[in-house]
């Protein structure tokens, strides 16, 4: 019998949300490329992040910078002599090694294995740019490299993934509060996004399984088809890397305070991986029942995440008005509903299984009915229930709905 896992990848890649990287060359490990729905999906995901963590707050300021550095910002963080995992009798550093440049001038460097070092890099620069009040902080969506030494488990643990990262700057006195108030915030994304609440918890990292550079973690570990594992992180870094950049690099990395000392900001880090919210998401989402005397596979996506939010329909496709009529719905909605999707390819039972497969919320059908009083059907896809609604109510009923 399939496991969960394998119908979750089987589906990924029938409907475009994840193939294998470099398929036709029969992949390469610990890499996967993210089709049509899954970059959508992905995109939404990384949207509502930005919009709940950046955008409506005003003591968040966003960022994006290189993923190649400086190598000096890497010994200074302390990730090229530990940022390693066992192998054998010796420990295996997993960056990536790279060069810059040609020849004699090149330089060996690294990719970055999180997004957290380009923000402390530009700490300097926000503070001289905008002069923010501690507590403020800097957040950053971004590609992170790592040479795991076993990637498994579909996009779990891959070599190439996205983090989405704040570097959180508060009053060492005031870390705690923060931490909590952190925590708090990541439970609200974890029900935004519509994960499985009996399947998230939170566990303690004790000090011996704690990153160098942290004094206190918690993990966001999530019950995935093949076990518990870990979906998200929050860290207290102390004032670890301010102190080691400014140490290395000779900049100053402080603040000043309101009674006009120069304080060095401690650190909370917020910490999610987008790939394994993907990964989750997915899982939560993936439901099978029986309808209409068939087995159906769907997904219970949150539409705010949905890759496709609508589908307009035409019951049949070899009749001109009732084709030109759902082309109509279709161009008067797409402008408000970008992500609607046209079909007209095949019967309507096999467009309402597509559709429910890669989890678009409602499906709207023009039928003979539409032709006399301009009425359509909604399906649910949840519960396959259909409702007749005006065609003219369609905007209002697809954007609460
Ligand atoms: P793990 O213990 O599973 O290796 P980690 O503790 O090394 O993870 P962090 O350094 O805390 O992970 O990275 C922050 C987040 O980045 C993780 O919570 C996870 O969501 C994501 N992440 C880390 N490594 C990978 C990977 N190899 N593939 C996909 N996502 C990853």
């Amino acid at each position: 019998m399939e496991s969960k896992l394998e119908k979750i990848v089987a589906l990924a890649k029938r409907r475009g949300f994840v193939y294998p990287g470099s398929d036709i060359y029969g992949g390469l490990a610990g890499t996967w490329d993210y089709g049509p729905l899954g970059v959508a999906l992905k995109n939404n995901i990384k949207n509502l992040w930005w919009r709940m963590f950046v955008d409506s707050r005003d003591d968040m300021y966003g960022m994006d910078a290189a993923i190649l550095m400086n190598p000096k910002a890497w010994e200074a963080s302390g990730h090229v002599a530990g940022f390693a995992d066992p192998l054998g009798e010796k420990m295996f550093n997993t960056m990536f090694r790279t060069n810059v440049g040609a020849g004699e001038e090149a330089q060996t460097t690294y990719l970055r294995p999180e997004t957290a070092g380009g923000i402390f890099v530009n700490f300097k620069n926000v503070v001289d740019s905008f002069h923010p009040k501690l507590p403020f902080g800097i957040a950053q969506i971004g590609k992170a490299f790592r040479n795991e030494i076993a990637p498994r488990d579909f996009l779990f643990r891959t070599r190439e993934f996205e983090q989405m990262e704040i570097e959180w700057f508060t009053r060492e006195s005031e870390w705690e509060k923060w931490f909590d108030f952190w925590r708090e915030r990541m439970r609200e994304w974890v029900v935004e996004i519509g994960l499985e609440k009996s399947h998230v918890h939170e566990t303690e990292v004790p000090e011996k399984d704690r990153a160098h550079y942290s004094r206190r973690t918690i993990d966001f570990d999530y019950d995935f088809p093949f076990g518990r594992g870990e979906l998200y992180g929050l860290a207290y870094r102390g004032d670890f890397d301010l102190s080691a950049h400014a140490k290395a690099s000779g900049a100053e990395l402080s603040v000043l305070d309101e009674t006009d000392e120069r304080v060095v900001p401690h650190v909370v880090e917020p910490s999610f991986g987008v790939d394994r919210t993907v990964l989750a998401v997915l899982d939560s989402a993936y439901a099978e029942d029986e309808m209409g005397g068939e087995k159906r596979i769907f997904l219970r996506l949150n539409p705010a995440i949905a890759p496709v939010k609508a589908a307009v329909f035409p019951l049949v496709s070899n009749k001109e008005p009732i084709v030109a009529k759902a082309r109509e719905i279709y161009s008067s909605l797409k402008p408000l509903v970008p992500s609607i999707q046209f079909d007209d390819i095949g019967n309507i039972g096999k467009r309402y299984r597509r559709q429910d497969e890669i989890g678009t919320p409602a499906c709207i059908t023009v039928d003979y009915q539409t032709l006399e009083d301009d009425t359509v059907t909604v399906r649910d896809r949840d519960s396959g229930k259909q409702e007749r609604v005006a065609a003219k109510e369609l905007d209002i009923h697809l954007t609460i709905g």
